[in-house]
């Protein structure tokens, strides 16, 4: 398998313990990233969360951090993307206490508005929390991901532009998501390079070097558009691992590949065999 391709699972593992000591578990079971998922509560305090990070920088466990999913940078009420700022400032935080490189949100909702003027929002929105980074001198890679939804704002072309646009973000691509919102897209492989092209384009080979990556099958909605739920690998739903798997040994892409099925660092291990199976 391509070395350079990192995969642990979307939280702590199933089968094994929790906080700092699951470093260690995920190394033991041949895992080497873990996102920490804030994603309901980021209370955790600076000293839980530098013992996560020190642990995983003992492990080789690259870590990156799910902020919390009441994130809307383009409502259209001030207070609420007041709040949300407030929120990936503070999930930026934990992020830095823990030594996460990268900091996984979902940027909102259109809120209503035409798409283009949610995306001014979301620019403005983005601006200030970079400023504020910069002043509190974190170090933290913002990566709006690419939603489920198509009410939520965050298409890939949506992420791609706000990627170019400022340094400092760069997406995170969910390809669950991305098959969710577009009524089952990724079906064969050229399905997957036309996504993964249209990112390369625009990120440079570069920029494509530890992207940050979410997997899981996915069931869509009896619409046919839209997240449902996560599935485990092998489930029947798409999309498929092993086309993508093909193409990432191929192109020798460096990912950070974050588990996202319910079966976490099981299906993580699963993902990781099938890439090594293909030489
Ligand atoms: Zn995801």
């Amino acid at each position: 398998m391509t070395k350079s391709c990192r995969i642990g699972p979307a939280g702590f593992p199933l089968q094994g313990p929790h906080g700092a000591s699951a470093m260690e578990y995920l190394r033991k079971i041949g895992l080497d990233a873990m996102e920490y998922q804030a994603v309901r509560s980021i209370r955790i305090g600076r000293k839980p969360a530098s013992e996560i990070g020190s642990a995983a920088s003992e492990n080789g466990i690259l870590l990156t951090l799910h902020g919390p999913y009441a994130i809307n940078l383009s409502s259209n009420k001030k207070i609420i993307r007041k709040q949300s700022i407030q929120r990936v400032l503070k999930s930026a935080e934990i992020a830095s206490w823990m030594g996460a490189f990268h900091l996984t949100f979902h940027p909102g909702y259109y809120s209503g508005f035409p798409k283009e003027l949610a995306m001014q929002i979301q620019k403005e929105s983005l601006k200030t929390v970079l400023d504020k980074i910069e002043e509190r001198k974190i170090r933290v890679e913002l990566g709006p991901e690419t939603t489920g939804k198509p009410n939520q704002f965050g298409s890939l072309e949506e992420l791609i532009e706000l990627s170019t646009y400022f340094d400092g973000v760069r997406l995170t691509l969910d390809f669950a998501h991305i098959h969710a919102r577009t009524g089952g897209f990724i079906k064969s492989r050229g399905d997957y390079e036309k996504i993964l092209d249209t990112v390369e384009k625009s990120l440079g080979s570069e920029g494509m070097k530890n992207l940050v990556v979410h997997f899981s099958e996915v069931e869509t909605t009896s619409k046919g558009v839209g997240e449902r739920k996560h599935h485990p690998l092998g489930s029947g739903y798409g999309p498929d691992f092993k086309k993508l798997a093909e193409i990432i040994v191929e192109k020798g892409y460096s990912f950070i590949i974050v588990c996202e099925s319910p079966l976490l660092e099981i299906d993580a291990l699963k993902m990781k065999r099938i890439l090594n199976r293909i030489k």
